[in-house]
């Protein structure tokens, strides 16, 4: 889905920033890179920045002008970090990754590109013409302009969780845990009456509950439990608890008795 989204720099200035944006690019999945006339690249900046995006940066096409990076293109989006002033069409990324991801949906040959401006001055209201919609990171609105990576970066991660999302992919590290089986296996009903009995019991031991007047406490007691999914592992720590309170209070009564 995201070999059909490309990443378009106009006249791009800084190489750095060219390799910035392919990090940010492979980081997210995102392997299609235009350069429109960009100042200087190839450039050791550019690889240097890129941190080992360099399939991404040799990768990259150079063409001479926005017309040509986007004709082959059903669906243009141009980023832009402030108001213009002709009325557009203005999606925020996550917005933008839903349409390009449904215009991909909808046509899986279709061809999306995402159009960044120059560091110093954006696009130009003639490229940013060229665009259906004009997308804009929400930014502080005293301090809009992001660095050119970084909101490359910002675009390509609305898609990226938009593409795990509708693939119903984890967002989540899986977390590799010996005790990953334990904590999956639920309490069964018959542990949880073991678990009350041996409370119960702890509870009269300490003092607690008065077997001649116990009031409401166990069915208090078992409606707090009821209220959370005890665990296989989280029994183990509740049930050890108890036996290490009857050890505790064993060994004092002992002390007690030998005086
Ligand atoms: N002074 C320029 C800022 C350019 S920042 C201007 O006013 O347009 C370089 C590029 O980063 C922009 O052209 C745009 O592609 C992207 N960018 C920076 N901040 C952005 C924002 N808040 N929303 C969308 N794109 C942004």
């Amino acid at each position: 889905m995201l070999d059909n989204v490309r990443v378009v720099l106009v006249n791009t200035s800084h190489p750095g920033n060219i390799g910035g944006a392919a990090r940010a690019m492979k980081n997210m999945g995102l392997t299609r890179l235009v350069l429109v006339d960009p100042q200087r690249f190839p450039d050791p900046n550019a690889a240097a920045r890129g941190a080992g995006a360099d399939d991404v940066l040799d990768g990259a096409v150079i063409v001479p002008t926005l017309e040509e990076a986007i004709a082959d293109c059903v669906l243009v989006m141009g980023t832009s970090a402030r108001d213009r002033r002709i009325p557009w069409p203005v999606v925020d990324p996550r917005e933008a990754a839903e349409i390009a991801l449904d215009q991909i949906a909808e046509l899986p040959e279709a061809q999306v590109a995402l159009v960044f401006g120059r560091e110093d001055s954006g696009l130009t209201s003639d490229e940013l013409q060229r665009c259906q919609f004009h997308v804009h990171i929400p930014s502080n609105p005293d301090f809009s302009s992001l660095n050119l990576a970084a909101a490359v970066q910002v675009l390509a991660y609305e898609l990226r969780m938009l593409v795990l999302k509708r693939q119903s992919q984890p967002t989540h590290m899986q977390k590799v845990e010996t005790t990953a089986l334990q904590n999956e296996i639920p309490t069964t009903a018959g542990e949880m009456e073991q678990y009350f009995a041996h409370l119960q019991q702890v509870l009269v031991e300490i003092g607690f509950l008065d077997p001649q007047k116990p009031r409401q406490l166990m069915p208090r007691l078992r409606r707090l439990y009821g209220r959370i999914r005890i665990n296989r592992m989280e029994m183990n720590i509740l049930r050890g608890i108890l036996t290490e309170t009857q050890k505790a209070i064993g060994v004092k009564a002992a002390g007690e008795r030998r005086r």
